[in-house]
């Protein structure tokens, strides 16, 4: 154990915690991270008696202190030096009232501490005091626990829950993480309490539910709140994927574990958190759009529309950020049939600019969900499928190298249109400068000044104007 100490930080807290006389420990994320060898630069210190005071005591003792910081309210201290966090706490005791989230908060000892902590993994202290320095506390067994991979709460799960509903998602959130699993007891005691998740703040619950979004294998976390019906609390039309009907013999196929299924493949290739939610956002109005005909059997008409409007609410009841983030992923889903319908016809270098046009700068992660979207079973269909997809990807590349249509800039700007036909600001220049985007991407002329000055100045003629004045080619 001792070698998981040689931060200096231990000893300065051992000599203040000496010095004030009262008994510290390092306890929960690190020292469970510690044993698992995973990095980790959080470091928790919990005493018995003032954490505050603690923190005063350390952080006199710290040269580089980048920041440190008094939450008298709460009774915690945090310091920052370099990449690292050190948090103090005093030891507690918590009893919650049915539908608070307010404790009542008493000091306590370290087994009351560790008695409030959500699993048995996360409730492990090391002794940082003279006599005991670097032996573990471990009432609940959790070095067991760790080694067995398995996630379980130190009290009655009904207890731990009901202190605190959230403990449900980050039991799921840390057996996504770790690839460990949730034990018998504790699972049931999600299943019975899931409902309670209401209490809790929606920015708490995505800060846990973007974790499993960035772990290895994010469908783990999203099966299991389907299962204990957790997803059910906070996104129903996420649900709402799942399930297969069938009429006439015709079956489509399950949404919810397709869109997990494109979910994970994204994983594979990008860390980027909001390329991995346009794979969860892609299909999620097709129970919407959903319809039955005799000759086309099922359809999801327009729910690359419908989905990529939805987009936005469900972003700002999730508390997801509604910035470009927000935009990105609405265009994801606007666009994500694109590539693949470009394959079912002729593809011509007027469709292939249009892609590159609408997709701009995310073109690249475009084509990536539309390789993750392939699930068909069938091999041959998926080979097919990826082999046109390869031809657009090359397509792409041949236009894009000769028309630049990626941060496509019209040649001429709306400015000189103004200019060229001595006319104020209006609706004529609208016109013309759409009538060149489409000219330049429909092919009709090339991708330079000289050619669309020509376009423009016939342009302006058929709409009445005369050319003033003259610009640079
Ligand atoms: P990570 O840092 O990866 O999010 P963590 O377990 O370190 O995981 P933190 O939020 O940093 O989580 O919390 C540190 C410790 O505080 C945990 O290990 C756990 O002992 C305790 N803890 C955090 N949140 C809760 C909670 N909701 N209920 C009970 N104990 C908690
Ligand atoms: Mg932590």
């Amino acid at each position: 154990m001792l070698n998981h100490l040689s931060h200096p930080i231990f000893d300065i807290v051992r000599a203040s915690a000496e010095k004030l006389g009262q008994p510290a420990y390092v306890v929960g994320g690190f020292v469970r991270d510690a044993l698992l060898e995973r990095d980790c630069k959080d470091i928790d210190f919990v005493t018995v008696g003032s954490g505050i005071e603690l923190a005063q005591e350390v952080a006199g003792r710290l040269e580089d202190a980048s920041e440190v910081n008094y939450f008298k309210n709460f009774g915690t201290a945090q310091i920052r030096q370099g990449n690292w966090e050190f948090e103090f706490v005093g030891a507690r005791k918590e009893s919650y009232q049915r539908n608070s989230r307010k404790p009542i908060v008493e000091e306590g000892s370290l087994q009351d501490d560790q008695n409030r902590r959500d699993f048995t993994i996360n409730a492990l202290a090391i002794s940082l005091n003279d006599v005991t320095y670097g032996e573990l506390v471990d009432p609940f067994n959790g070095v067991q626990d760790l080694n067995d991979g398995i996630l379980r709460t130190p009290l009655d799960p009904n207890i731990t829950f009901s202190d605190d509903p959230l403990r449900m998602l980050r039991a799921i959130r840390f057996a996504t993480q770790l690839g460990f699993r949730i034990e018998e007891n504790t699972y049931k005691g999600i299943t019975t309490m899931s409902d309670r998740l209401s209490i809790i703040s929606q920015e708490r619950i995505i800060d846990e539910v973007n974790k499993m979004v960035l772990s290895k294998q994010p469908s783990i976390g999203f099966k299991l709140m389907f299962n204990t019906r957790l997803l059910h609390q906070f996104f129903p039309e996420m649900v709402a994927l799942q399930g297969v009907e069938e009429r006439n013999g015709q079956r489509h196929k399950d949404n919810f574990y397709h869109t997990l299924q494109v979910l994970d493949n994204v994983a594979q290739y990008s860390n980027d958190l909001w390329l991995r939610w346009s794979a969860i956002m892609h299909d999620i109005a097709k129970p919407n759009t959903k319809d039955f005909n005799e000759t086309e059997g099922w359809t999801f008409h327009g729910h690359e529309f419908v989905g990529s409007k939805m987009t936005k609410r469900i972003f700002r009841r999730l508390k997801l950020p509604l910035n470009e983030k927000m935009r990105y992923v609405a265009k994801m889903v606007l666009l994500h049939l694109r590539p693949i319908a470009l394959t079912k016809e002729i593809v011509t270098d007027s469709a292939v600019r249009r892609l590159i046009f609408d997709a701009g700068e995310d073109i690249d992660d475009l084509m990536l969900l539309s390789k993750c979207d392939i699930t068909s079973k069938n091999e041959r269909k998926v080979e097919r499928f990826l082999k046109n997809l390869k031809n657009v990807e090359q397509k792409i590349r041949d236009v894009e190298e000769r028309d630049r249509i990626r941060n496509f800039q019209p040649p001429v700007s709306g400015d000189e249109i103004i200019k060229l036909f001595d006319i104020k600001p209006s609706r004529e220049v609208g016109i013309i400068k759409n009538a060149l985007k489409d000219a330049v991407l429909d092919g009709e002329i090339k991708n330079n000044r000289e050619e669309a000055i020509n376009f423009v100045l016939t342009k302006g003629k058929e709409l009445g104007l005369s050319a003033a004045g003259s610009i640079k080619n």
